[in-house]
């Protein structure tokens, strides 16, 4: 018997799951290199949420057409992928349509012909997606961040799921031991005649082949791509905001300044409230990566680059240089520049004069965000673009003093006055006796 296929298949299997470990290891390291965060609380809301917004994907269908088309392509390609257990042990052991023996063909017809109109399915799906992109143009995906490697990344995704799904009925097609069972074949009998019967073998095999290493090789390109948001979106719901939306993470410590200030019967030398001292962190906000949280993190690896956000945010919309998607973005091209800089340097961040602040993100757009917080109601995998604007914004005025002059004028007035009008606290009431 000639085992040189299947050694053939066990090398091709574990350099493309060894490849995939390994980014896999290095993407838990960037992750980690945010600041601590607990995200313990609130457990069975996370659950719930996780069960209907990432495998529900309740937020998609929101908007009906794309939110359909979305589910389609999601449960097809991943029923589809139970086809992928079989070629798996086929491969290894030299076996053909194994879970045929196995399964009565009635089963065993109902599940290939199951994957085969989801196949179908796909390829119209992707099909539309494709030509909603690049025929259509939907302004989302033609703003100034979806320029080059963003752009490509979202055409070479639709044109790896239209192969991956014509291999497989192709696959099916050129099988002539398939196509006698005369079940399941429900798209696969179409294409069958294409193919004489001298060929059809020689097109079974290169097909078989095809689309195991392609979905390898498509399996190793998602660390590469907003495609990644197959796998995090889950731990991404997961670990999102449970708290109301609006709530801003006050430090205790300036709001218990914040209050005395405003509290003219405050005692200057009372204790400060439990924590609030405690909670005075080394650095106020963030002016890269590292300051971010690692749920901050996950976020931007997650970011699925739909730009949802950014078509509904109100700074984007009236011509401010502000995206919230290009905030996602840039926070991970900027995490995956600190990764490399790690890698290179020995597992040590060696200091490459650059930031994500300033570097990638201007303070002109973090400074036209309204803090409406529609992005964050309008992502589809809870994502919160908001919280790194603010902390961002945290960095400028508590570490830099480099806010805005208005802000800075209102800022000062607060302090003196104890509200945001250049007036005495005494002269409040003076329009009374005009
Ligand atoms: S919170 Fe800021 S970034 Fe988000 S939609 Fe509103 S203005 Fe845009
Ligand atoms: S942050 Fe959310 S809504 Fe915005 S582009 Fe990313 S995935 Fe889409």
């Amino acid at each position: 018997m000639n085992y040189l296929p299947n050694i053939i298949f066990a090398i091709a299997l574990l350099l493309g799951l060894g490849y995939f470990a390994k980014n896999v290891k290095k993407l838990v390291r960037n992750i980690k290199l945010g600041q601590d965060v607990d995200v313990s609380d609130n457990t069975s809301q996370r659950w719930k949420n996780m069960i209907n917004i990432a495998l529900g994907q309740s937020k998609l269908v929101k908007r009906p057409v794309s939110g359909f088309l979305h589910v389609v392509v999601y449960v097809g390609f991943i029923i589809i992928n139970i086809e992928v257990l079989e070629i798996i042990i086929d491969g290894l052991f030299g076996t053909h349509r194994i879970f045929s023996s196995v399964l009565p063909t009635s089963v065993y017809g109902f599940l290939i012909g199951t994957f085969e109109v989801l196949a179908f399915l796909v390829l119209v799906a992707v099909t539309v997606f494709w030509v909603r992109r690049n025929l259509i143009k939907l302004a989302r995906f033609w703003k100034d961040e979806m320029k080059g490697w963003p752009k490509n990344d979202g055409n070479f995704i639709l044109y790896f799921e239209m192969v991956l799904m014509t291999l497989f009925l192709v696959m099916n097609a050129t099988d002539g031991t398939f196509q006698e069972m005369q079940s399941g074949n429900i798209i696969s009998q179409y294409l069958a005649p294409l193919f004489s019967d001298s060929i059809a073998p020689v097109i079974e095999r290169v097909a078989w082949w095809l689309h195991i290493v392609g979905i390898l090789i498509f399996l190793n390109y998602l660390y590469f791509s907003k495609h990644l948001h197959i796998l995090l979106a889950f731990p991404n719901v997961y670990y999102g905001r449970v708290n109301n939306k609006g709530q801003l993470n006050n430090l205790a410590s300036v709001t218990a300044e914040v209050k005395m200030m405003m509290d003219p019967n405050a005692d200057p030398f009372a204790a400060a409230p439990e924590g609030a001292e405690d909670e005075v962190p080394a650095k106020f906000g963030a002016s890269d990566v590292q300051d971010l949280s690692w749920v901050q993190l996950l976020n931007a690896y997650t970011c699925t680059e739909c730009g949802r956000c950014t078509s509904e945010c109100p700074a984007n919309l009236t011509g401010k240089k502000l995206s919230p998607r290009k905030i996602m973005m840039d926070t991970r091209d900027r995490l995956e520049e600190v990764g490399k800089n790690i890698d290179a340097n020995n597992g040590e961040f060696k200091d490459d004069g650059k930031q994500l602040l300033g570097d990638y993100i201007t303070n002109e757009e973090i400074w036209a965000c309204t803090s409406c917080n529609a992005c964050v109601e309008a992502c589809p995998v809870s994502i919160d673009p908001l919280s790194i604007i603010i902390e961002m914004r945290r960095y400028l005025v508590m570490e830099q003093s480099a806010a805005p002059s208005e802000l800075n004028n209102m800022m000062t007035n607060i302090e003196n006055n104890g509200a945001p009008w250049p007036y005495n606290q005494q002269d409040r009431l003076n329009w009374k006796n005009e």
